[in-house]
């Protein structure tokens, strides 16, 4: 048995704490309403009809085809349905949001417009203070820390929390890690809502549990080599730093028996890596895999769209464009799938088409906005076949602009293809 990770003190519960709030806002008069709106706000006749039409239309010289899987999954319309739900139920209170509902500034904007005002994320301020019992306090599909939900029940505030299942799912892993001894080595990113939730659940349900973050395959590798004793803790603990590790986290001590699990909406194929990596790392340390342990918790939305993806880059495609918010990590990995095949570009809406040739979309690499031009790839009199997808927080109207933008451009009547 290795040492169970001491060195963090336990939380004392607040003790003022009052009685759970939490609401549920899924009345059926309500949810009739809220489907109705949601509909009219997200949703595309045009997106349905080309999906219909096999995924794929040809008009003239262009062809635009969509991938089999995109935009909204069930985490994200359940989110959004239930934020819609609170302000029909609490008409009359103030409604607070943590952070974003998902990363899509259209659909921000609407709950925005309906006066949800949006909380900081990554830290509690004085607003949290100045929670009333007379407030709702809106949870986002990537959860929130425990810090956060126990000071929102501290101010007895209502919660109405939107969390997905497959996150919950991650949570119950990693507390269970925590219980077992056992630190989460957690595949995400450290400034990502979701992940900060989850190391939050990492330090388990009495608070003495520990985590690492690691985003990349050489973050693995220095942790790998920290295993088989070719780096020392000072640099270990300098590389990763006290955004990425548990407060007291000691690697000497909590290195030793470790399990991961990951960002729901990671690229699978480089989780399944770090997985493998490390597994190989601790048997070489200790001859067997009994100090290892791994869940796969990608989420299935995130696994259907880049499965999709790969099918559609099996025939021939001029560009891809990806549609969504630039701080959604599935629809990166979708970008970075594609940008390996072909031209592709990541824009959150139609109008970053500027022309034929000119496009502001978000750079991976360099972590903003630029502009390229991409010269013949859209050109007037060539044949040409455009690509289209969409992360799990895209709504399909988003998509609609981006095919009429298309259309807009290379001359092609809107009334062809309603008339599909
Ligand atoms: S992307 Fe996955 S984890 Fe996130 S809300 Fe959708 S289904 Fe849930």
């Amino acid at each position: 048995m290795s040492e169970s990770p001491t060195n963090t003190p336990k939380s004392p519960k607040p003790a003022n704490k009052k009685k759970r709030k939490r609401i549920n806002v899924r009345k059926p008069d309500v949810m009739e309403k809220v489907e109705a709106e949601v509909k009219s706000h997200y949703t595309s006749s045009i997106v349905e009809k080309i999906r219909a039409n096999g995924g794929e239309v040809t008009l003239g010289k262009t062809t635009i085809k969509l991938a089999q899987q995109f935009g909204f999954c069930y985490g994200v319309e359940r989110a959004i349905d239930l934020a819609y739900a609170s302000r029909k139920v609490f008409a009359d209170k103030n409604i607070y949001l943590i952070g974003e509902i998902i990363h899509n500034q259209e659909v921000n904007r609407q709950l925005s417009d309906m006066n949800i005002v949006s909380l900081p994320w990554e830290k509690m301020d004085e607003q949290y203070d100045a929670l009333t019992d007379n407030d709702v306090v809106i949870v986002p599909a990537f959860g929130a820390p425990t810090h956060f939900i126990d000071k929102i029940e501290e101010r007895g505030a209502g919660i109405v929390d939107t969390t997905c299942g497959d996150v919950m799912k991650v949570w119950r892993r990693v507390r269970t890690y925590a219980k077992e001894g056992y630190t989460s080595i957690i595949h995400g990113k450290a400034g990502h809502e979701e992940t900060l939730a989850t190391a939050s659940h990492a330090m388990g349900v009495d608070k003495d549990g520990q985590y690492l973050i690691i985003l990349t395959l050489e973050d693995t590798d220095f942790v790998c080599d920290y295993i088989r004793g070719k780096v020392s803790d000072k640099d270990l603990m300098a590389r990763f730093g006290e955004k990425n590790v548990s407060k007291g986290f000691d690697p000497a001590i909590h290195l030793k028996q470790v399990g991961v699990a990951n960002q729901t909406t990671m690229l699978k194929s480089e989780t399944e890596e770090i997985q493998r990596r490390i597994q190989q790392a601790v048997v070489d340390r200790d001859g067997g895999v009994k100090n290892f342990q791994m869940f796969d918790t990608i989420c299935g939305a995130t696994q259907e769209r880049q499965d999709a993806l790969f099918d559609m880059l099996k025939n021939h495609m001029d560009v891809l464009l990806v549609v969504g918010g630039y701080n959604s990590s599935n629809t990166a990995h979708l970008v970075e799938i594609g940008q390996e095949e072909l031209p592709t570009f990541f824009i959150r809406e139609a109008d970053c088409i500027e022309s034929l040739d000119k496009i502001v979309h978000y750079d991976l690499e360099q972590k903003k906005e630029i502009s390229s031009e991409y010269s013949d790839l859209l050109d007037l009199d060539a044949n040409v076949t455009i690509g289209i997808t969409a992360g799990a927080s895209c709504p399909n109207n988003l998509i609609e602009a981006t095919v009429l933008r298309i259309c807009e451009l290379r001359n092609i009547s809107i009334e062809d293809l309603k008339n599909l």
